[in-house]
């Protein structure tokens, strides 16, 4: 139970793809850093315009602490952008202030998967806390609806990360609409957009497969007993 080959075997293909995406996302944010976009608009300005093209005049834009913390906060309608996003001039700046800017309009347009999701924020951090000390304890007690418990307990943490990739994704594809539309980017810069917020994808999607293994690992392990 402290180390099962089968848990490493099963989970393997999830945690390679999850380093190598994270792996990804930094590098490719690094690298489309260095290159300024020629309209010369921060990733703060360009996040409010884009604000205010939607009609969005209450969501506040404000600068976060911490590298990659970018993220929209739906309780406070705030978009936080970390300070290379917020001030930087670059692909990766405008790339990441206008995803976030898209979760705010999935929100002002009450995009169902982002209700959905809001709604699974908190049995997915029980879900995530909880299971392995449920299913542990379950085994030790020879409790089998104790395992079940627990691996529906983790079941929260699987359909969390399942609506989430589709948001995520959604909020990219509005943001390169945007970019492009607007005339903030040009089709060359476009493709380094692209890039980046598609390196971001591939984090989440890692997730949603490292998670959905580690569900089948639990199912695997406890019906073959
Ligand atoms: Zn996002």
């Amino acid at each position: 139970m402290f180390f099962d080959p089968l848990y490493l075997i099963i989970i393997a293909p999830g945690l390679i793809l999850s380093l190598w995406a994270s792996h990804k996302v930094k590098s490719t944010f690094r690298e489309f850093s260095e290159m300024k976009i020629s309209k010369g608009l921060s990733g703060s300005e360009v996040a409010r315009m884009l604000l205010n093209r939607s009609g969005i005049r209450d969501v506040k834009v404000e600068p976060h602490e911490g590298v990659l913390s970018d993220h929209y906060d739906p309780r406070d309608r705030v978009v936080r952008l970390s300070p290379e996003v917020y001030q930087g001039r670059s692909i990766s700046s405008v790339g990441v202030a206008a995803h976030e800017v898209g979760h705010a309009i999935q929100d002002a347009q009450n995009y169902s998967l982002m209700g959905i999701r809001q709604n699974l924020v908190g049995p997915a951090s029980i879900g995530s806390n909880m299971s392995f000390f449920v299913i542990f304890i379950g085994f030790l007690m020879q409790a089998s609806a104790m395992i079940w418990m627990g691996i529906a307990l983790f079941s929260a943490v699987v359909l969390f990360q399942l609506v989430t990739f589709p948001v995520e994704w959604n909020a990219s594809s509005r943001a390169k609409k945007q970019l492009v539309a607007t005339g903030i980017i040009n089709s060359n810069e476009a493709a380094g957009v692209n890039k980046v917020l598609n390196a971001a994808a591939l984090t989440y999607l890692a997730a949603l497969i490292t998670s959905i293994l580690t569900l089948l690992y639990y199912i695997i392990r406890f019906t073959d007993r």
